[in-house]
């Protein structure tokens, strides 16, 4: 029975060494914009895991390599640091799904937001701002409708979104629309005058 264990905790062993390549391919892949910190954290813990298995599969075979250690002690420290990574591998998720898709922003604090950027008081934004536009994706000639609340909710960074350009008689404002097209994410440039009222749009590139 115990051998049988073992074997299920070195099946295990195995599983988690994989789990650990793909981290290390995470944090190469992230280690060029500066946003590794968080995967290191998270290998060193797959890391500990992995030697947890291996100790523990070997007390199921009798080999005993740090006797004032109990397995009680060590299921524990399993179980507390499994719920551990758990949470940062949701809080990660999160932050990524929440980049990609749109923060979590209700259209009032998206305005808010906006209009501090944009340096306009909010009821003066609101005032001017249609609910709705429309402007038509040159890939898939369909209408793409935004708002300025999803301009603001696609772009964490809303200097991404959103440039101010200064023009003849007021400024001119550039919104980048997301839009997903051809299983690819585009971004079309699109050009609206200082009330808001749009006037042109640029072709698309993919994000
Ligand atoms: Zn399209």
């Amino acid at each position: 029975m115990l051998i049988e264990n073992a074997i299920v905790v070195i099946i295990g062993a195995v599983v988690l060494s994989i789990g650990l390549v793909y981290s290390l391919s995470i944090i190469q892949i992230l280690k060029d914009f500066n946003l590794a910190r968080p995967w290191i954290m998270l290998t060193t813990l797959i890391s500990f895991f992995f030697i947890g298995y291996i100790f523990t599969a070997l007390r199921f075979l009798n080999i005993d390599l740090l006797p004032s250690l109990s397995l009680e002690n060590l299921v524990t420290a399993i179980f507390f640091f499994g719920a551990v990574f758990v949470l940062m591998l949701a809080i990660l998720n999160r932050n990524l799904l929440a980049n990609i898709f749109g923060m979590g922003l209700n259209d009032t604090k998206a305005l808010k937001i906006f209009s501090e950027y944009i340096q306009i008081p909010s009821h003066q934004v609101v005032s001017m701002i249609k609910p709705e536009y429309y402007v038509t994706c040159d890939i898939c000639h369909q209408p793409v409708k935004y708002s300025i609340p999803d301009i603001v909710r696609a772009h964490p960074r809303l200097e991404r979104g959103v440039i101010v350009e200064s023009a003849m008689g007021g400024v001119n404002y550039r919104f980048f629309i997301r839009h997903y097209c051809d299983k690819q994410y585009r971004e079309i440039p699109v050009r609206h005058d200082s009330h808001f009222e749009y006037r042109s749009h640029g072709p698309s590139r993919p994000v």
